[in-house]
């Protein structure tokens, strides 16, 4: 009874509506497609990504920890997607742009020493096109200079590749955002064909969100440290493949919540093992 009850407080009331908010995946809403800029130096190729955004239809931007924003250059380069730049939202971290996202799409220009789920652009763009009418979902771009670290790259559920070149795969910034957001727009335009397609992804719950999956990762190290499973002191990348792992199954607000009532049952158990 107890266990039960512990583990009900945790379903958040939303997880009640969330079934009348899934439905919306049958409807043809547009997207709600954030695109994330890391650490970006050139205030010019924060004006061009604005352009390149609206005119492939995406609107909302969000700028982690720019050198160098608001800027003249940036103005210049945005020409008449002004609006995108003056709505831009500014934060200090990665974390924090994404932390109400329920799918995060890293793109990189190269491959890392442990593996992720990867997608063609094409493939990245179907499932934000998608995911993006019933959830917020975000694209990540990194530094001019070295990409995404491997901590904000395992942030991400997916990385996506530009297959570019093997001579010089590294496009400019603004130029790689062009590209992924005409993918965007291509599946935009194609999405009104196919309405079937939105029936057959059509899920009861919300998929947990960046912020919520961020707890559970910590509940779980946590627990794992308690049970003597994980040595903070040599991690042998366990967390990164976990994080790899749920970010590949990508449960759900309600499965996630019976994780965590798992887990809080086990912290109980350790505490007072006659409980
Ligand atoms: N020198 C950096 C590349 C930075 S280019 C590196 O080796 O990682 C700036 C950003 O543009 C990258 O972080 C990535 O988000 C995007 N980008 C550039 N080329 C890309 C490609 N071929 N595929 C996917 N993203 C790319």
């Amino acid at each position: 009874m107890i266990a039960g009850y512990r583990f009900a407080v945790l379903i958040p009331f939303a997880a009640i509506l969330s079934p009348l908010r899934g439905y919306r995946n049958l409807m043809n809403t547009l997207p709600d497609i954030k695109i994330v800029l890391v650490n970006t130096s050139h205030p010019g190729n924060i004006g061009a990504t604005a352009r390149a955004m609206k005119n492939m239809g995406v609107s909302r931007l969000a700028l982690v920890n720019p050198m160098e924003f608001p800027s003249g250059v940036a103005v210049g380069r945005a020409a008449s997607a002004l609006d995108v730049l003056e709505q831009a939202e500014v934060v200090e971290t990665l974390g924090e742009a994404i932390e109400d996202c329920a799918l995060v799409i890293g793109s990189s220009a190269r491959s890392r020493s442990l593996p992720w789920p990867m997608l063609t652009p094409e493939q990245s763009a179907e499932k934000l096109v998608m995911e993006g009418q019933s959830a917020q979902v975000a694209l990540v771009f990194g530094r001019e200079d070295s990409g995404l670290n491997n901590e904000e790259l395992h942030l991400c559920h997916f990385h996506v590749q530009i297959p570019a070149s093997r001579e010089y795969s590294s496009l400019n910034l603004a130029a790689a955002v062009m590209v992924l957001c005409y993918e965007i727009r291509r599946a935009v335009l194609r999405d009104g064909e196919g309405a079937d397609k939105a029936e057959y992804e059509y899920w009861d719950q919300e998929r947990a969100t960046v912020g919520q999956m961020e707890h559970f990762y910590e509940h779980l190290e946590r627990v794992l440290v308690e049970i003597d499973f994980h040595d903070p002191e040599n991690p042998r990348q366990l967390m990164q493949r976990i994080r790899r792992l749920f970010g590949r199954v990508r449960i759900d607000a309600m499965e996630m919540n019976i994780l965590r009532g798992i887990l809080t049952n086990i912290e109980h158990k350790i505490q007072d093992p006659q409980d």
